[in-house]
């Protein structure tokens, strides 16, 4: 298929530039390099032997998006591009819906006038808020999200369901992704966080390569096995795997599907940190912190649904993911930069 992919330079974009062009896919990659940089998409091209082509363009631009159409006749859009800080979106939450939910409806009316009706969007298990029920099915009611970058995710799935409701042609693939580590095995593309990492496993990479004395653990007091939260962590290949799959999905006229994109296994920091340790012979100091405000104790998937109707399923565990996650870091201390 011809596929446009909107922030195929960031992290999970990248990785799943790899697979589809693995698999004999077409891809056009657009992205504003807000949070990201060109050379992740030369390494791409580096592991796949195929040429990219990669326009710097803003989804919020309507005009140059329509240009692109214009040159271009898509089969599916898969759309990554967004802002994703947790914190910095309760500093700046017009920014945040700016960018999601109004990049994504300008995004949605340029592929609505040039007739590409089918797109894969980026969503989250945070739409489920504190879930009530463990492990998550897609058939779990929403919850309430603590955060703007949250609530972006909701909204933009609400946009599209409506937009599916009142025009039938629509093929829209809602993937809520659970936590998202590891790395290619090339180790040379990977996550690469501006500034202090919000998520564990980059700042625990960081705490190996020397980057931070020790890493904080966001409260020990949870109703878990050892206390720490607990999730659901995924491999980044894996997850963009399942992206590949749900092509599927849009080529058999799905209408709006939802799948979730997890192992269904839940670990908690310290399984996490422990895992590390012995699979890459490190040492990685950890002082246990207060909880972490709008921290929900336990988080991990139903994954069926996804192997039931797509026939994917994670492939890799966790030891997998420490171990692509330090290979990538060792290789690149600095991430992209030289
Ligand atoms: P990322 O920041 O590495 O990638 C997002 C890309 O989008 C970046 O390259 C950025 O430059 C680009 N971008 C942002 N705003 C843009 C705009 N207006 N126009 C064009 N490009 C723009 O993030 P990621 O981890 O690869 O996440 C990809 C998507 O998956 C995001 O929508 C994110 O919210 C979602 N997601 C991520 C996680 C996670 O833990 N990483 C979990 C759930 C969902
Ligand atoms: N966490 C932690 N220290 C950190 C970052 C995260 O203890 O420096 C914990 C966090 O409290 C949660 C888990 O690790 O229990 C996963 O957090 P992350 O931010 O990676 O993902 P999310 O909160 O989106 O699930």
């Amino acid at each position: 298929m011809k596929i446009l992919v909107t922030g195929g330079a960031g992290y999970i974009g990248s990785h799943t530039v790899v697979e589809l062009q693995n698999t004999g896919h077409n891809v056009v990659v657009i992205d504003n390099l807000s949070n990201s940089k060109e050379i992740a998409l030369q390494r791409v091209s580096q592991i796949t032997n195929k040429p990219i082509d990669f326009y710097n363009i803003d989804i919020r631009d309507f005009n140059a998006l329509d240009k692109l159409l214009d040159k271009y006749s898509f089969d599916c859009c898969i759309h990554f591009a967004g802002l994703k800080a947790v914190g910095e979106s309760v500093q700046k939450p017009l920014d945040y819906y700016d960018n999601n939910v109004g990049g994504t409806v300008t995004l949605l009316r340029a592929l609505n006038k040039h007739n590409c009706k089918n797109i894969i969007f980026s969503s989250s298990a945070c739409v489920y808020g504190n879930p009530k029920i463990i492990p998550i099915t897609e058939e779990c009611p929403k919850g309430l999200c603590t955060n703007p970058y949250g609530q972006t995710k909701h909204i933009i799935e609400e946009i599209m369901k409506d937009l599916q409701k009142c025009d039938s042609d629509w093929n829209i693939v809602l993937l809520r992704y659970f936590n998202p580590i590891g790395a290619h095995k090339s180790g040379t593309i990977g996550e690469d966080p501006n500034g202090i990492p919000n998520n564990l496993m980059p700042f625990i990479t960081q705490v190996a390569v020397g980057k931070r004395p020790e890493l904080n653990v966001f409260g020990d007091d949870y109703d878990t096995h050892d206390g720490t939260g607990v999730r659901d962590y995924i491999h980044v290949v894996d997850l963009a795997r399942g992206h590949v799959s749900a092509l599927k999905a849009i080529e058999n006229k799905c209408g709006l599907e939802i799948f979730n994109l997890g192992t269904g296994n839940g670990y908690s920091v310290l399984d996490v940190v422990h895992t590390f340790e012995k699979v890459n012979n490190l040492k990685i100091p950890y002082v246990i912190k207060p909880r972490r405000a709008g921290d929900v104790p336990t988080c991990y998937s139903n994954a069926d649904k996804a192997k039931k109707v797509l026939g994917w399923s994670a492939q890799f565990n966790l030891e997998d993911m420490c171990r692509d996650s330090w290979n990538w870091q060792k290789n690149n201390p600095n991430g992209y930069d030289e």
